[in-house]
C-alpha cells in the first residue's frame, strides 16, 4: 500500500497494518518513487535546512524520471506548517510539485494552540484526528480523483491527516498519494 520494500512473506508494513486497523475501507494507495536512504536524506537536508533552491531542480528531474502520474483532477501538495515556512521562506513541497503539476491549494495547516490542544487526546484519538489540516473548500463530484503530494512518507500520518481533512468535507471519491521517498 505504501510501497515500502518488504521482506519475503510480508505483504504489509507495520504502518500499513496500523492504518488498515484505523481505516479498514479507506487506506491510501501511495506511490513512493525512491527509497529514503542516506543520499536522499542528504539531498532533502540541503534543500530544506540549508535552503539550497538548486536542489529543487534535482527533485523535479527525479520525479519526472520515475513517473508522472496523470489522470487526476486535483494535485494537492501538503502545506508546510507556518513555522517551517517562515524559517525557509518558501513552501518546499509546493515549489517542487508546482513545476510538474497544476496544484490546487485545498489544504491549510492548522496552527498553534488549535493543534497543540490535541495533546490532551489519547494516541488513538490523535491518530484519527482530523485537525492537522483543514480543507478550505470542496465542490467536487464523487468521480473527482485527487492525488496528494508529499516529499517523504515516514509513517503516513501527515498524508492520512490530509485525507481526513478532505473526507471531512464529505468527499467520497478517490484519494491517492505520491511521496518522493518512502
Ligand atoms: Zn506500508
Amino acid at each position: 500500500m505504501c510501497q515500502k520494500p518488504l521482506g519475503k512473506n510480508i505483504d504489509k508494513c507495520e504502518d500499513c497494518q496500523k492504518w488498515q486497523n484505523i481505516y479498514p475501507n479507506d487506506c491510501l494507495k501511495n506511490y513512493a518513487l525512491y527509497s529514503y536512504n542516506k543520499e536522499f536524506k542528504t539531498l532533502i537536508k540541503r534543500y530544506k535546512r540549508y535552503h539550497d533552491a538548486s536542489v529543487c531542480e534535482v527533485f523535479v528531474a527525479l520525479i519526472k524520471k520515475a513517473a508522472i502520474y496523470q489522470g487526476y483532477d486535483y494535485y494537492v501538495s501538503l502545506p508546510s506548517s507556518d513555522q517551517h515556512f517562515k524559517e525557509r521562506q518558501f513552501d518546499h513541497i509546493a515549489l517542487i510539485f508546482s513545476k510538474i503539476y497544476t496544484l490546487t491549494p485545498l489544504l491549510n495547516h492548522i496552527q498553534g494552540n488549535d493543534y497543540k490542544s490535541q495533546g490532551e487526546k489519547n494516541r488513538q484519538a490523535r491518530l484519527k484526528s482530523q485537525q492537522m489540516f483543514v480543507c478550505d473548500y470542496f465542490e467536487f463530484s464523487e468521480t473527482t480523483k485527487i492525488l496528494l503530494l508529499d516529499d517523504i512518507y515516514t509513517t503516513g500520518r501527515t498524508l492520512y491527516h490530509a485525507k481526513d481533512a478532505i473526507r471531512k468535507k464529505g468527499f467520497k471519491g478517490r484519494i491517492d498519494s505520491l511521496s518522493i521517498a518512502r
